[in-house]
């Protein structure tokens, strides 16, 4: 049984990753979705949140678990007893940190394997990120994230604009 995992904050998730894990689900047969709880970084989302928006967005996809973890990647690879990492590449820039990530992965965990997905072009500029900035400014991000992680995104800057 080939098993990967795709971690990473998805704060929140968007099409671009939607799109990796409908490529990748024909790939594996089981790919567990690792949401990064990490309590340096300020993620807009809760965990619970991040989960519940990926669930959503992920139903038509039959061979997919979520989960979050702390700490190594290598360390939850190795408890689940998997040695692929899916990660998607958008840019140049992404390429330098990706490829740095998984030569530390490689080096601390020698079966560990990345494997990397070219982002959709429609999707190369999408990030959480830029999603977060253009909506928490009113703008309509309805063609980067499904329309639950939208409503989403509009009741956070409701809540901000309440506490401002
Ligand atoms: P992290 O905080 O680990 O960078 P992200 O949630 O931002 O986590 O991204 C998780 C993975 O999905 C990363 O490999 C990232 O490059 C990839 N990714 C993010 N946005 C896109 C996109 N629009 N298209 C393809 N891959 C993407």
């Amino acid at each position: 049984m080939k098993v990967a995992i795709y971690p990473g904050s998805f704060d929140p998730i968007t099409y671009g990753h939607v799109d990796i894990l409908e490529r990748s689900s024909k790939m594996f047969d089981r790919i567990i979705i690792a949401v990064v709880h990490n309590i340096g970084k300020k993620a807009l989302f809760t965990l619970e949140e991040r989960e519940k928006l990926i669930s959503n967005a992920t139903r038509h996809i039959p061979n997919i678990e979520i989960e979050s973890f702390k700490g190594l990647t290598v360390d939850f690879l190795l408890e689940k007893q998997a040695r692929i990492i899916i990660r998607g590449l958008r840019s140049f820039t992404d390429y330098e940190y990706e490829s740095q990530i998984a030569r530390y992965n490689k080096a601390l965990y020698p079966e560990a394997e990345t494997i990397f997905i070219l982002a959709e072009s429609k999707f190369m500029f999408v990030s959480s990120s830029g999603v977060k900035e253009a909506a928490l400014l009113g703008g309509d991000v309805s063609s980067m994230v499904p329309p639950h992680v939208f409503e989403g995104l509009k009741q956070k800057l409701k809540e901000i604009e309440a506490h401002s």
